[in-house]
């Protein structure tokens, strides 16, 4: 990760990037002289190739929005080589959101509706209570290399925003501002957290970092943060406070499915039930829920799940 020159948001050229703010792209900035990171992430392309593959109504696309916001900007956090999977349940009209974000920029996530004509429907109260009823946002980090790990926060506020800000003041014991944005076609977000004490000792002084760095980003609005560049908006709110912006990473909509993963699906259902299922439809359809894609399966895809088994499919 290379620093680049913090002269770098001052050379902005506001005339252009007003109108043309560059998406799908997240920075990861410091303060200088302080204990407080942050990051920045605004999705365009990336986000309605998420939703593209979902069915509900646009309606509920903000809520989308701020959960593959969210994990585009815990997984950068993280800074581990691997996925970073955010899942509300509940036992509302929506049951189930999934976003997950990897390190590679990757994103994709998942709207479940069990009842088909509130797939449909407006939905005017986006309140994640509301939608979800009494549920729980699980945070996952599967590392490539290590253990796995699962941190759990109940859905006890009305936006994610301010779910994962209990979480990280629950787990981490670090102060964290979190800011999601979201609109039909846009979403994106804000992160700021005070590290352990390093740069600074006086714990006076560190709180009075911390609430100016507060109170600049709580001054963000969706239109900067969807209509100006990511270095630019940083300049604009935090000019004062020595801001070091680093380099950006790119994120796209990408999906992990292959062939292989779905023929483990089959594997799980077991031999009978895959049969059954092969004999209903002569074909075993599996149609991967982030990104559509379709995978079929036949008898003697069959022979070679179940291979020990395979003289018995005949
Ligand atoms: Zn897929």
């Amino acid at each position: 990760m290379q620093d680049t020159d913090k002269t770098n948001a001052d050379s902005s050229n506001e005339s252009t990037t007003e109108t043309q703010a560059a998406n799908d792209i997240i920075h990861r900035f410091i303060f200088d002289k302080t204990d407080i990171r942050g990051e920045i992430v605004t999705l365009q392309n990336s986000f309605s190739q998420a939703y593209e593959h979902q069915s509900f109504h646009k309606s509920l696309r903000p809520v989308f929005g701020e959960f593959l916001a969210g994990a585009a900007l815990l997984s950068e956090v993280l800074k581990f080589e691997g996925t970073l999977t955010l899942q509300a349940k509940g036992e509302g009209p929506v049951n189930f959101i999934m976003a997950e974000a990897t390190d590679k920029g990757d994103v994709r996530g998942i709207i479940r509706i069990l009842d088909a004509h509130d797939r449909v429907r407006d939905f005017h109260n986006t309140d994640l209570q509301e939608l979800l009823g009494n549920g729980i946002i699980t945070i996952t980090i599967d590392p490539v290399k290590g253990q796995r790990y699962q941190g759990i926060v109940p859905i006890d506020a009305p936006n994610l925003a301010q779910c994962l800000e209990h979480y990280f003041a629950q787990s981490e014991q670090l102060p964290t501002d979190i800011s999601l944005f979201a609109n039909e076609e846009y979403c994106g977000g804000l992160f700021l957290q005070c590290l352990p004490a390093q740069e600074i000792t006086s714990a006076e002084e560190r709180a009075e970092k911390w609430e100016t760095a507060q109170h600049l980003a709580a001054t963000v609005s969706a239109d900067e943060l969807f209509g100006l560049n990511n270095t630019d908006l940083l300049y604009r709110l935090f000019h004062e406070m020595e801001c070091r912006v680093f380099e950006p990473k790119h994120i796209s909509f990408n999906c992990s499915c292959t062939r292989e993963r779905s023929k483990n699906a089959i594997q799980s259902i077991g031999k009978a039930e895959a049969q059954s299922l092969l004999q209903e439809r002569n074909v075993i359809q599996i149609d991967c829920q982030f990104c559509g894609q379709q995978y079929s399966f036949g008898e003697s895809d069959l022979a070679d799940i179940f291979p020990d088994e395979s003289e018995t499919l005949h």
